[in-house]
Parts: structure tokens; sequence; C-alpha cells
């Protein structure tokens, strides 16, 4: 594996977790070699879409031990997901036991290098084999890792999405479900073919407020106050996000959760009041935002300086996962 140049989701580690949920209870606990599985064309998943996931990450520390950000806080989020999909919760326990009994197995895997991890990836389907929109009564849930590099290797440039929906109020846009990802391909695909990297979504109802980016929860730091949106419904509730806020706080800054209109936004941007604008997501943990569209018009954002905000605050990420800044929060389990 060469450190330099892992491509994002390609490399996969040599062994996965399996296991089963079979009249009413999750059985048959395995990690096994990664590879092909076998299943029936009939199962419920790929027909009517119950099948959900997570994102969380491992780090080597200075004494090359594993360190995994906040792995509970996934476990809690998957269970929502389940949930609200009609499937299966899974005790946090067992999904946190889970992820570090394979990181054990494939703890060679994480690379060294800053700005490298080890990406693991827990999910769950529904394997009934029956043509019939109703709840699965059996599933699978399997944990794989890949080794990752850093996501944006660049600052995106970004499109306010006016026309598509990602969420709806009822909607699903707080889980993380498969289908979401696949209704926001097309749009997606339109704003590249524009030459933008990603969209920010709006609300569904009037596409006035700002929602969220891709897999990203956004912020935009005016003065010494970072603003992003309330999670409400819609909104993925972002660890990440979490994580950022809580540091931000302690670091003195104005927290300001609420809506933000698009064209006040708009207008902050013209007055040249928005110092930085980004996304936060395990995957890309903070990707720099270098201009948003709107409307045909595109706003340019500052360029990088050293000790903006947001790389003091990728940077801290970086340390406190590898365990070379203290860990006021809890957040940093070592996998012994
Ligand atoms: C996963 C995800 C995020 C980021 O969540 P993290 O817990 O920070 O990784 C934000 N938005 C969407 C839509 C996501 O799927």
């Amino acid at each position: 594996m060469d450190e330099d140049n892992i491509p994002f989701g390609k490399v996969f580690a040599d062994h996965m977790f399996e296991m089963n949920y079979v009249d009413g209870k999750w059985s048959d606990m395995e990690i096994k070699p990664y590879g092909p599985m076998e299943l029936s064309p009939a199962i419920s998943a790929l027909h009517y879409g119950q099948s959900i996931f997570e994102g969380l990450k491992a780090y080597r520390n200075l004494e090359k031990e594993t360190m995994v950000f906040r792995p509970y806080a996934n476990a809690t989020r998957m269970n929502a997901s389940a949930v609200r999909m009609c499937m299966p919760e899974i005790p946090k326990e067992l999904f946190v036991e889970a992820v570090f009994e394979l990181l054990k197995v494939d703890s060679q895997w994480i690379p060294n290098k800053a700005g490298t991890s080890l990406y693991i990836r827990p999910f769950m389907f529904a394997t009934d084999n029956y043509l019939g929109v109703k709840p699965s009564e059996t599933y699978k849930f399997l944990i794989f890792t890949c080794p990752v590099g850093s996501y944006y290797t660049e600052p995106v440039k970004v499109k306010i999405e006016t026309m598509y929906s990602r969420a709806c109020e009822g909607g699903v846009g707080r889980a993380k479900a498969a289908g979401n990802y696949a209704a926001s391909l097309y749009p997606a695909r339109k704003a590249k073919e524009e030459g933008y990297h990603q969209l920010i979504w709006t609300d569904a109802k009037e596409h006035k407020y700002i929602e969220e980016s891709g897999t990203m929860n956004m912020m935009f730091l005016v003065d010494d106050t970072l603003y992003t949106p309330t999670t409400s419904g819609t909104i993925l509730p972002g660890i990440t996000r979490d994580s950022v806020l809580k540091i931000a706080q302690s670091w003195g800054y104005e927290i300001n959760e609420s809506s933000i209109h698009v064209e006040e936004l708009t207008r902050l941007l013209k007055a040249g009041k928005v110092k930085e604008a980004f996304g936060t997501g395990t995957a890309a943990t903070i990707a720099r935002i270098k201009s948003i569209g709107y409307d045909g018009v595109d706003y340019n954002l500052p360029s990088f300086a050293e000790d903006d905000f947001s790389i003091r605050i990728l940077n801290f990420l970086e340390d406190l996962k590898r365990g070379k800044e203290e860990d006021l929060w809890s957040w940093v389990y070592k996998v012994n």
C-alpha cells in the first residue's frame, strides 16, 4: 500500500464481521475473510430498500496502538436509523465490540501517515426472500474496513441546489439510509456537469434555507460566530459536526445553531463577511469551500491562512484522534 496515494473506498482490508438477525435475535457472529457473499435475488433490501449504514475511523497513536473516534455515537445513530427504517436495533456494546474485534484482526491495515486512517463501514440490510412491501424479518449486519487518505485533496466548489431535494419533513433525511444517497446522485451529476464538486441542499418546501452537503454538515464562520443549520428531521446529525461545535465552544467561539436563509448567506458572502465555509463529516473531516454558487452567481470565499479556524480545528481533531491532544470529552477509545 502506497500511503501517499490511497484511493478512497477502493482498497479493502482482509476481514469482515458478519452476523444475522433471525427469529428476533442477532446470532452467528463471525469474523471471516473479506469477499463476495451469496444472496438470493429476492432479498427485500434490493427491491424495497431497507438498508442503512454508518461510517467511522480508526487511527494509530504514537505508540502504534489502535484508536477509534466516538464509536458509541455511531452505534446510537445506527439504531436511530434502524428504528426509522423498521429494522432491528443492535445492542451498542455488541456494535462496538464487533468494530474492536475486527480492528484487532486487521490492525496492520491502519495506515500511519498524517491524514490517513482506516475507514470503518458498518451496515445492515434486509434479507427476507419475499416480494411484497413489508418489514423484513431477517437481516444481515456487516462491517468491513478500508485504508483511506484524504477525501478531497482540494478546496471544493459547491452549488446551492434550489430545484431538487434531498429530504423533506417527515421523511428519512435523519437516517443514514442507502436510498437517500441514490436519490442525490442525479442532482449531484447535474451540478458536476456545471463544474461544481458538490451540492448544498436547501429545504424541500421553499428551497430558502441551507440544509447540508452530500455527506457533510455545513458551517460558516462570520466574525467569531460559527453558524450551522439546526439538525431538524431533514439533516443527518453528524458526529463530526457535534465534535467541531463542542471544540469551538471550548475555544470561546460563539455558536449559532439556527436556520440559515440563503438570501442572508449570499448577502454576507457579497459583503465579504463570511470568513470561512466548510463541510464536516467523517470521510473528509473538514472540507474547505472555495466558492458557493447560487442562482447563476459564484461567490468566492477568502483564500486560506495557516491560522484559519477550519485548519486549526482539522489539526486539533487529527491530534485528538491520535492521542496527541488531551481528550477532555472522552471521545477516543483505545483498542486493547
Ligand atoms: C454521514 C453524513 C454526515 C456526516 O456525519 P459524520 O457523523 O460527521 O460522519 C452528514 N450528512 C450526511 C447526509 C451524511 O450521510
